[in-house]
């Protein structure tokens, strides 16, 4: 697009027709190729589907949503406002997300910098890649139009890269880094205790005597004879620090059974 092109034509450049003996004839441009069609060529080139711009020489593909009307009257401000704001969504942060001042100061200047080459068609190509790099190397939706080749997949994948970096692409310096928050576990009523631990062991012998009992508790709770046991040793023992084995060889052994400093120091153990 020559800068020729953005200065408003009076006729439509495809069809001729001149708001000046057609009042009410309104025009329609779009963010591609920005020729300025008017509103009859739109609905007869781009009605059943994809089309190339009218407009000679332009084979800039289009959907017919792709024409808009026009919002100012100089065809350059509306390209340059078209074009920061596709640059300030993709750049897009805040001053807090900087390490200091300078720092956001720097990336408002560079940001200023990479409108003003898509502005005035410097670096045009190179500046189109950082944005789509930094789009890709942070999670960036990118319209389908410029969606992500294969290659470009590839340059961007598995580089390893430290997720506390704010910006993996490189294209923005200063930033904080970002702090990744353990995932926080499940809560556990039982404070990290184990359920498992071998304060008893359910033996057939157990099961054998709760087998045949009515107890409808249990079996309401759909527990078999099996669990139901384990269950009520786990809720009777778990956190006393008990061992019945224990215990029992001390009974055996002494007429009074005193817990020594051995004894307290296997309960304490268990917290
Ligand atoms: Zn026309
Ligand atoms: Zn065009």
């Amino acid at each position: 697009m020559d800068d020729d092109d953005l200065s408003p034509p009076n006729k439509c450049p495809v069809c001729g027709s001149d708001p000046r003996t057609h009042p009410g004839l309104r025009f329609k441009i779009n963010t591609k190729c920005y020729h300025r069609i008017c509103e009859g060529c739109v609905d007869r080139n781009f009605s059943s589907g994809k089309a190339e711009c009218p407009v000679g020489g332009c084979h800039v593909s289009l959907w017919k949503r792709e024409w808009r009307t026009q919002t100012f009257e100089d065809l350059k401000i509306e390209r340059e406002v078209e074009i920061r704001k596709r640059v300030s969504k993709t750049l897009d942060r805040q001053e807090e997300e900087f390490e200091t001042k300078r720092d956001y100061d720097d990336f408002l200047e560079l940001r200023e910098e990479l409108v003003m080459n898509l502005v005035f068609k410097t670096d045009e190509a190179a500046t189109n890649r950082k944005l789509k790099e930094y789009a890709l190397a942070n999670g960036l939706k990118i319209d389908s139009s410029k969606a992500p080749t294969e290659a470009d997949k590839k340059t961007t994948k598995k580089k390893d890269v430290d997720p506390t970096i704010a910006d993996p692409s490189g294209l923005i310096k200063g930033l904080k880094k970002k702090v990744i928050r353990e995932a926080e576990a499940p809560y556990d009523p039982f404070m990290g205790m184990p359920r498992n631990m071998d304060y008893y062991e359910v033996k057939d012998s157990f099961i054998a005597r709760a087998r045949g009992k009515p107890l409808e508790a249990m079996l309401a709770a759909g527990y078999d004879y099996g669990q139901y046991v384990d269950e009520c040793l786990l809720r009777a023992f778990a956190g006393l620090g008990v061992f019945i084995e224990d215990e029992m060889a001390t009974k055996n052994n002494t007429a009074v059974p005193v817990p020594d400093a051995g004894a307290v120091a296997i309960a304490d153990d268990v917290f």
